[in-house]
């Protein structure tokens, strides 16, 4: 078994056609391996985009690619994905996280007009299970390829970070330190009809109190320091998508704000439980006030 890690660059285009942006891929990068991880190929093609003229100033930014070196490679996406099949071909394909296959999806869809990658037989998402093994439980915040590169002690100077290839090479270095056979093959899904439903869901917070899936028994707070569950002071109010109260833990003799945040995801329902400090949010606040004031100082 071989495994393919893909990376993709894109820019967002205006498609008169889909009447909507599109995510137009710009790069392929990938680089596969054999089960022991030896890199055994790599891939590494730019295309030329199709609905974009130009590049964003934000993506040309980020990844050093100018418009010249875009026009010039002279490829469009169907060609360069007929090499990505063949390279691929029968292998693991991962990335980091699903936007980049979702991307693919996306381009696959508006250029040949079919809405599953008939190519695709298996897949990992890498930062998945990079979060599983590394105990990243806070689902609100995912994992940065670059971040969980320095937690991991990789030295990431020296690769040209934000470009296809240099980041399908960082994702294989993390991918390597956390690597646990057992672990890893739970991560392996099969490309069938439940994949493309999982990958395409749409996340979404529910903020409204009366929804049934807001299940009442989930309105506690727990103490940060001690663990014990808080006194709650006052009724919840909805705000900013969140249920909010605030919340006294007698132990610790501390005040605080308890904020819920209820998301329906593809396998159900998660709550996200947040502890806010009643004097540090002050002080923020305060903080707030005064940049705002030294900005408008520096621009007069
Ligand atoms: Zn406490």
């Amino acid at each position: 078994m071989n495994f393919v890690i893909l990376d993709l660059e894109w820019n967002g285009a205006y498609s008169k056609k889909a009447k909507k942006f599109v995510n137009e891929i710009i790069e392929f990068g990938a680089v596969k391996t054999d089960e022991q991880f030896n890199i055994i190929d790599t891939f590494s093609m730019l295309v030329t985009p199709q609905i974009g003229k130009k590049l964003n100033s934000r993506v040309a930014a980020l990844t050093h690619i100018t418009n010249e070196e875009l026009f010039d490679s002279n490829n469009t996406f169907t060609h360069v994905l007929s090499k990505f099949k063949k390279f691929l071909s029968d292998s693991v394909l991962l990335t980091w996280g699903t936007s980049d296959i979702l991307t693919l999806l996306e381009n696959h869809k508006y250029y040949l007009g079919e809405k599953k990658l008939p190519f695709l037989t298996t897949y990992c998402n890498l930062q998945e299970y990079c979060e599983h093994m590394l105990g990243h439980t806070d689902k609100s915040r995912q994992l940065g390829l670059s971040t969980c590169a320095q937690m991991l002690s990789i030295e990431v100077e020296g690769l040209e970070l934000h470009r296809a290839f240099e980041d399908s090479k960082l994702s294989l270095l993390c991918l390597k330190k956390l690597y646990n056979s057992e672990a890893f093959l739970e991560f392996i899904e099969v490309a069938n009809d439940e994949f493309y439903r999982k990958i395409t869901f749409k996340n979404t917070v529910i903020y409204d109190i009366k929804n049934p899936l807001v299940d009442k028994k989930e309105f506690y707070i727990c103490c940060d320091k001690c663990g014990k569950k808080a006194r709650k002071k006052s009724k919840w109010i909805t705000k900013n998508r969140s249920f909010r109260a605030q919340f006294k833990c007698n132990k610790c003799k501390r005040d605080f704000e308890g904020r819920l945040t209820f998301r329906l995801k593809y396998d159900g329902v998660s709550v996200d439980r947040r502890i806010v400090e009643i004097n540090r949010e002050e002080k923020k606040e305060k903080r707030k006030g005064i940049f705002a004031k030294t900005n408008k100082t520096n621009n007069d």
